[in-house]
């Protein structure tokens, strides 16, 4: 008995000794992932993972490279320790489910596919922390890495058994010590849990998750090049947080538009997974949830995987105050698209009643939703990964004649880097046999004409970014539109000024190389002969434009300055060269940003004073004699309506607080006609295109209050009168922009503004208006 006695309490000793030896994140971190008002630094973060490495045969954890600003881009491998020893094997498997030309003979392929599943666990890629101020998930990332090291559960077994998780504490690992430096600053000020006066990536701000298409930023090239097409990840948990005042948590389906190149298995497969996980949170107890609403599934600039065989869960909690907790009112919360939050409804409910909403509240939600997901993945292994074959198998089809066969992508200065962009999505492309042309009918196309298949894994995603996108015209119940989630377009041939031609099966050709990652991506280096550098304006209110902006400057190595509120109030002027005078710029660029932020800033009392109060008349007056004394001012997008109405141009916007019944552009692409004998157009084709997004339109006005006359402006591009306007996307009103200016420059003292109704930068996206851009930083 003694000795059963000793023996047992031996055996649980040793049972703790290993309990003990996994570190929880408080451990590491000295307080507990949503403790009020505490926010871990990056460093704290890899640090924990990497003693959750040391100590548990569950966890592998690996640099997969620097980010933007150098600091370590990591992910966790977690999974069983015999998955774990099998991690090559598994990834095969994974390689050939994905694509079934792998396989051998289409006969057998359903057989061996059919052991390979067998074979196979569900790779699930949790992502967290894209957007930094969303603080919520890289803290919950400790949470969840925790309890599946540490736990034996049945249920933690089940889920290390069957599937093998990819966590990324964060996307966007700069971004946290960002929010978290702000933060600890203004904890106990006024200012506590205000958003940080800095973009949280530093080029693209909120749109680094816009990039999943275009992939220009080393964050998004590494999550591709390192996690998705390596691993294929049947579940992509993507967790994030949305505003305080609508629903407590999102959980999919999305709502309409899909887009329609997302494979029917993969919305099948959000909509079971996505619902399955909100009814158990509501069994649970859990309140304020909502499915199909606000969320759409239109643009691949979010998801990669919807167009790679895996199924992208957004999740969206409520957020609090950064770190800090706050309390709501019933009567506060606010209808978004698709549901009220004060009415239970099919999609929407249990009601949240309001009160107190904290990081704890946060990180529960998100934990509970993470680890019914992970459940999903375990229970359901084979189904997941027999859809996953589905979608391979389905994209490798041969094509019956009459269907798409493929596009021929022809030679032009943006092919290359079109062709780049797509290679790395996983796209194969195919050249003719040498010394042969491919043919359309007799026709022989130039030599240098590439083909893209469409029976190829991810033909529909090279589909996707090369036709033009019809947005559906929704409506609500008063008839009003309903806005999509992101922008309505993403041809990327039109983008980047490529021509492709699509061709119906059966398309005979001789085949000759097939390739797909052999190209770079890399940027060739710009200069801007001897001109002095422009300079950008940076407002103290972060504005996404301005970081790219800075983004294209940097990755051609582009010298050029950054000027604030506080220099431009200071009123610097600025000289055409004389004896004894210093030339500071000639040309400043003011990015996208709306009128009333650039001129007045932050509100006085929401943000430090230092902050607060915009450009204001002093930097006004400063940018006016800037321009007087011969400079240059370069407005972009909604910048233009500043300048219009600061300087008192002879200029009307002519579409400006127009109800969206009446016009409605949210991101669509339009096609421009410019005039060939302005320099600005020089390398630009005279048909082009134009990038609009809350853009205005011009008109020149005769108002005898304006600053100049109506003959110093302009018009160098215009909407034409005789073609709808629309290219790809959506535009609601086109005929009252037909005929109207787009792009005009004024003349204003010795100077001139420049004025651009789009955005010819567009999320580094845009090349094909690139030339406009750059001419306008030089030419005269
Ligand atoms: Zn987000």
């Amino acid at each position: 008995m003694r000795t059963l006695i000793v023996t047992l309490l031996l055996l649980s000793a040793i049972a703790a000794s290993a309990q003990t030896k996994i570190p929880a994140p408080a451990d590491v971190l000295g307080f507990t992932p949503g403790d009020d008002r505490k926010l871990a630094s990056w460093s704290q973060v890899v640090d924990y993972f990497q003693r959750l490495d040391q100590a548990s045969d569950r966890v592998t954890f690996e640099t997969l490279g620097q980010t933007t600003m150098g600091q370590p881009f990591v992910m966790a491998t977690i999974s069983s320790p015999a998955n774990l020893a099998h991690l090559d094997d598994f990834r095969k498997v994974q390689d050939q489910l994905a694509d079934p030309r792998k396989l051998g003979p289409i006969a057998t392929r359903d057989r061996k596919a059919a052991e390979l599943i067998r074979q196979g666990k569900t790779i699930v890629l949790i992502t967290c922390g894209i957007h930094s101020t969303e603080v919520g998930s890289y803290l919950s990332s400790m949470l969840i890495a925790h309890r599946l090291a540490s736990s034996n559960e049945p249920a933690i077994q089940k889920i290390l058994d069957n599937t093998i998780i990819l966590l990324v504490p964060s996307l966007n690992p700069d971004g946290v010590d960002i929010v978290k430096n702000w933060y600890d600053k203004t904890l106990g000020t006024p200012f506590e849990g205000t958003d940080p006066p800095e973009l949280y990536h530093k080029y693209t701000g909120h749109d680094n998750n816009r990039d999943w298409y275009a992939f220009t930023q080393v964050e998004t090239q590494l999550t591709v090049d390192k996690i998705h097409n390596v691993w294929h990840p049947q579940i992509v948990h993507d967790i994030h947080q949305q505003g305080s005042f609508g629903s407590r948590l999102f959980l999919p389906p999305y709502m309409a538009p899909v887009e329609p190149n997302v494979p029917k298995a993969i919305v099948q497969g959000y909509t079971e997974l996505g619902n399955w996980m909100a009814a158990q949170m509501r069994t649970q107890g859990f309140q304020g949830i909502t499915t199909d609403s606000t969320y759409d599934a239109w643009t691949p600039s979010r998801a990669y995987s919807h167009y790679h065989g895996g199924v992208r869960v957004l999740s969206e909690t409520a957020s609090a105050r950064i770190a800090s907790p706050m309390t709501l009112k019933f009567d506060e919360l606010r209808s978004r698209e698709g549901y009220d939050p004060q009415k239970e409804s099919p999609n929407f409910g249990p009601v949240w009643r309001g009160g107190e909403w904290k990081l704890s509240d946060i990180t529960k939600y998100m934990t509970t939703a993470a680890f019914l997901l992970l459940d999903h993945a375990a229970a359901n292994r084979e189904q997941w990964l027999q859809r996953f074959y589905a979608i391979g198998k389905g994209a490798v089809r041969t094509r019956r004649p009459g269907e798409l066969f493929g596009y021929l992508v022809e030679p032009s200065e943006n092919q290359h880097f079109l062709l780049s962009t797509l290679a790395k999505g996983g796209v194969e492309f195919t050249r003719p046999k040498e010394g042969t042309n491919f043919k359309l009918g007799t026709r022989a196309l130039p030599s240098g004409t590439v083909l893209i298949r469409m029976d190829q894994p991810y033909g529909a995603f090279a589909k996707a970014l090369l036709e033009v996108q019809h947005y559906p015209n929704l409506r609500d119940a008063e008839g009003h539109p309903i806005a999509p989630y992101d922008v309505t377009a993403h041809t990327l041939s039109l983008l980047m000024g490529v021509a492709v031609r699509p061709v119906k099966a059966p398309f005979r050709y001789s085949p000759g190389i097939t390739s797909g990652s052999d190209l770079s991506l890399i940027e060739e280096s710009f200069s801007l002969t001897d001109e002095p550098p422009p300079a950008i304006y940076h407002s103290a209110v972060p504005a996404n434009d301005e970081g790219w902006t800075r983004w294209i400057f940097d990755s051609r190595k582009m010298p050029y300055g950054v000027l604030g509120d506080k220099e431009l109030r200071a009123g610097i002027t600025f000289y055409k060269p004389s004896a004894g005078v210093t030339i500071k710029y000639f040309t400043i660029i003011i990015p996208d940003q709306p009128a009333r932020t650039i001129l007045e800033g932050y509100r006085a009392g929401s943000m430090p004073p230092e902050l607060t109060g915009g450009l204001g008349e002093k930097g006004v007056n400063t940018l006016r004699d800037f321009v007087e004394q011969g400079g240059t001012l370069i407005c972009l997008n909604r910048a233009s309506n500043f300048a219009i109405e600061q300087f008192k141009l002879p200029l009307r916007n002519v579409v400006a607080g127009l109800p969206r019944t009446e016009f409605y552009v949210p991101g669509s692409i339009l096609r421009i006609k410019l005039d060939g004998t302005y320099p600005l157009t020089f390398e630009s084709p005279e048909d082009t295109i134009a990038w609009a997004e809350d853009s205005p339109v011009f008109e020149v006005t005769n108002d005898p209050n304006a600053s100049v006359p109506a003959s110093n402006v302009h018009v160098i591009a215009t909407y034409p009168v005789d073609k709808d306007p629309l290219l790809s996307g959506w535009l609601l009103g086109g005929d009252l922009i037909k005929g109207k200016a787009a792009l005009v420059e004024v003349e204003m003292g010795k100077g001139r503004v420049i004025l651009f109704g789009f955005r010819p930068q567009y999320r580094a996206q845009s090349r094909a208006t690139y030339p406009l851009f750059f001419n306008a930083l030089t030419s005269k």
